[in-house]
């Protein structure tokens, strides 16, 4: 069974502008996959849709065979994701961040916190996890949008962008994390609008444009073609 399949995917917003034109996408177990486009292809939308944060307008969509609308609960405990941005609460504290997250995935109280600190260690965040999440740096909240999306181990981990705006160094690092946690079982999709990342990290990728997928193939044979 795939990882993700996506059957047709539609989105059309309420303003009646189509983002997502009938996307099929199928991605296996084990695999660190790449959706690559320009500003406004429709990546973002297809996430949220993935996560059913965005209402769809057509199309099915599996997570482990899982499908999205006959078991949510189910699907969602299989995902976990990455968004772009996200608005912290004026006084919320990382470690409360991370802890609160695994509750709502059903975690005894117990076994969140040690996974609240495995995952706070991993991420270089365990010293500052009394730290209000919305003084961190940007590359700093990114890491912890990371430990929140993993703290219920899910099989698939989609990020949205997940090195845009965040520098060299730190990008390395996080890119050496995501491979670590590719090796050991984890799924990967993330979106990203340079092929470079793509290059660097993925195995297959799709690439999309103005709400279709234009291409579907493995990175090697991709860069044969340029
Ligand atoms: P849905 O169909 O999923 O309910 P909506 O069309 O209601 O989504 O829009 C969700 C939100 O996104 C609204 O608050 C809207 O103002 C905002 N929005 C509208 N146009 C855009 C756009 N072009 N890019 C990003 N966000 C937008
Ligand atoms: P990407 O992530 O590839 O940059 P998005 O999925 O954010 O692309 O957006 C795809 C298209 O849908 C863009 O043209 C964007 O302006 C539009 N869009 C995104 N959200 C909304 C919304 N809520 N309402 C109307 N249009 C939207």
């Amino acid at each position: 069974v795939s990882a993700l399949s996506i059957e047709n995917l539609e989105k059309t917003y309420d303003n009646g502008f189509q983002a997502l034109k009938g996307i099929d996408l199928k991605v296996e177990p084990g695999d660190f996959f790449a959706l690559l486009g320009p500003n406004g292809a429709g990546k973002s939308t297809t996430i949220g849709v993935i996560s059913s944060l965005v209402r769809k307008s057509g199309g099915k969509v599996r997570i482990f065979g899982v499908d999205t609308d006959q078991d949510f609960p189910g699907a969602k405990q299989l995902l976990g994701v990455v968004p772009q941005e996200f608005n912290f609460g004026q006084f919320e504290k990382i470690y409360d961040i991370i802890v609160t997250q695994a509750g709502f995935y059903g975690l005894p109280r117990k076994l969140a916190e040690e996974r609240t600190e495995k995952y706070l260690r991993q991420l270089g965040l365990w010293e500052k996890r009394n730290d209000v999440a919305r003084t961190l740096s940007g590359g700093m909240k990114r890491r912890l949008m990371i430990a929140r999306a993993l703290v219920h181990e899910p099989r698939l981990l989609i990020l949205d962008e997940p090195t845009a705006g965040v520098d060299i160094e730190l990008r390395r690092s996080m890119w050496e994390f995501l491979q670590e946690i590719n090796a050991q079982g984890t799924t990967i999709i993330l979106t990203t609008h340079y092929l470079e990342e793509a290059e660097s990290l993925c195995r297959n990728i799709a690439i999309i444009d103005k709400g279709e997928i234009v291409e579907n193939t493995s990175i090697k044979s991709l860069l044969k073609t340029l």
